[in-house]
């Protein structure tokens, strides 16, 4: 097909309509490369051909009819974390628990996306049940990271970075519960939005630590971002910590210039432990936002060096108890020949889940159990208070902070799999932002030996509107973010 397509959202949404092309000429396009790809990434875990080709053809026709007036967004495709329910399409969560499990309903997210037209092309790869930071714990394999396919794409979005990375898709939703949007991110060379908790649904996202998880997407721009994330965020009834806030005008606020805007930046995150890579490529985006007419000021958040043991006794606590539904009666896989409901139980799950859910339930459980819950969970819940009120009095200070958003590029797949300690420090500079409920964005910030560096921008709650701006000005000065994967080319110039 001669077809020029686009990979961005925006060029893709400004084409359609101009007409250059139909929306089923850009889904074929999308599928093709997927087919051609997909086996050498593992991105996806089920791909709705047959679902895209006809949303797509719903969208033509909505053009056709309503001409101008048809939505923005009509006939972008779209993946989606295979943890958001889809109605009719399995939604796995990357669990044996869950391989065969379709919802009966659409997540808020995914109905929102497709009420304005996205073309769904498919369910993409993740940690089993959103656990990990590399998408290897996944039962249907790891995804490769498409800068260099022996490393993790990251996680536990791997499989939404790598898909968008590829140019599998412009554009994918992903989940943050401690780091699972930004972390991915960073190690794919994406822009990744987490936002404030309560600012998207979380309505068919099935859960994880119910008072972390949020929704949000990572896409190849924050322009890209801006344009998706305002499609999904607002208030819905049937998310009872959805925040009734008013949604900004993300896109508007994206050429907003960046004078005077105020930069904290946390000492220990350039310390020791921070490749030399990743620390020389974040200072030099920060002096480019100062550059830019930003000021930079040390800030304190006093309490960061216990944020993962913080959201390690929390989340896997908060797990325990979400997980506690798939029985192998309810929902999900079920033991064959048991011959008692608790033999049922303890098999089913027993075979159900992986090595990484299981060490999870285990120490959420005996957090919360009789005479442990105050030493464990209760203190827990004391010191994220603590860890909270430490950025509360940053950004009395500062209307940002700046920092990488991981320690190290993207590490070599299996290298982390026997040591959870090393696996779970992937996420030290994201928890905290999880811990207070802040939204943050991971911006493309250079390479470190040929592999992407994420500079993470923290802000306040519903602070989106800046954090997309900021990341937008910078894109603008620098074009970190244009950077393609040598993987990119093999299959043709690009969708
Ligand atoms: N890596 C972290 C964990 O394993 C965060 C995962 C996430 O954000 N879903 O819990």
């Amino acid at each position: 097909m001669t077809v020029p397509c686009p990979d961005s959202v925006a060029a893709i949404a400004a084409g359609l309509a101009r007409g250059e092309f139909s929306a089923g000429e850009i889904a074929r396009r999308y599928l093709d490369r997927i087919e051609a790809l997909d086996p050498r990434l593992n991105a996806f875990v089920t791909v709705t051909a047959e679902i895209a080709l006809e949303e797509a053809r719903r969208a033509d026709d909505a053009r056709r009819r309503k001409g101008s007036a048809t939505g923005l967004l009509a006939g972008v495709p779209v993946a989606h974390k295979d943890i958001f329910c889809t109605r009719g399409v399995r939604t796995t969560c990357g669990s044996r628990m869950l391989a065969e499990h379709v919802a009966a309903y659409d997540a808020t997210v995914v109905e929102r996306l497709r009420a304005d037209g996205m073309v769904m092309l498919g369910k993409t790869n993740l940690d089993e049940f959103a656990m990990g930071s590399s998408t290897e714990s996944s039962h249907f394999g790891p995804t490769r990271n498409p800068w260099d396919p022996g490393r993790v794409a990251g996680g536990s979005s791997g499989g939404s970075a790598a898909a968008v990375a590829a140019g599998l898709a412009p554009v994918a939703t992903a989940t943050d519960t401690g780091g699972s949007i930004r972390q991915p991110a960073a190690l794919c060379g994406l822009t990744g939005l987490k936002p404030t908790y309560g600012r998207v649904s979380r309505h068919g996202l099935v859960a994880f630590a119910s008072s972390f998880d949020q929704a949000g997407l990572l896409a190849r721009s924050a322009e890209d971002a801006a344009l998706v994330f305002g499609a999904m965020a607002g208030f819905d009834e049937r998310d009872s910590t959805s925040l009734e806030a008013p949604v900004d005008d993300y896109r508007r606020r994206l050429e907003a210039p960046i004078a005077g805007l105020r930069i904290g930046v946390v000492e220990e995150q350039f310390g020791s432990g921070v490749d030399p890579g990743v620390r020389d490529a974040v200072e030099a985006a920060i002096r480019e936002l100062e550059g830019l007419g930003a000021t930079v000021r040390p800030v304190e958040l006093a309490h960061a060096d216990i944020g993962i043991p913080t959201y390690y006794m929390l989340a896997p606590a908060e797990c325990s108890s979400n997980l506690s539904r798939f029985d192998g009666v309810r929902y999900g896989y079920r033991a064959p020949g048991a011959s008692s409901v608790e033999e049922l139980y303890v098999r089913s799950r027993t075979e159900g889940f992986g090595v990484e859910v299981k060490r999870r339930i285990l120490a959420g459980t005996y957090a919360l159990s009789k005479g442990y819950y105050d030493a464990y969970y209760g203190k827990a819940q004391r010191l994220r208070r603590l860890i909270a009120d430490d950025y509360r009095r940053a950004f009395e200070e500062v209307d940002v902070i700046a920092g990488p958003t991981t320690p190290t590029p993207a590490f070599p797949l299996g290298d982390r799999l026997d040591d959870p300690i090393a696996m779970y420090l992937a996420d030290v500079f994201t928890v905290g932002v999880n811990l207070a409920g802040l939204c943050a964005v991971s911006v493309p910030a250079g390479l470190a030996g040929g592999l992407p560096v994420g500079l993470h921008l923290t802000a306040n709650h519903l602070e989106e509107a800046r954090l997309l701006n900021v990341a937008h000005r910078f894109q603008q000065a620098t074009d970190w973010h244009l950077a393609r994967p040598p993987l990119w080319k093999t299959a043709g110039e690009g969708p």
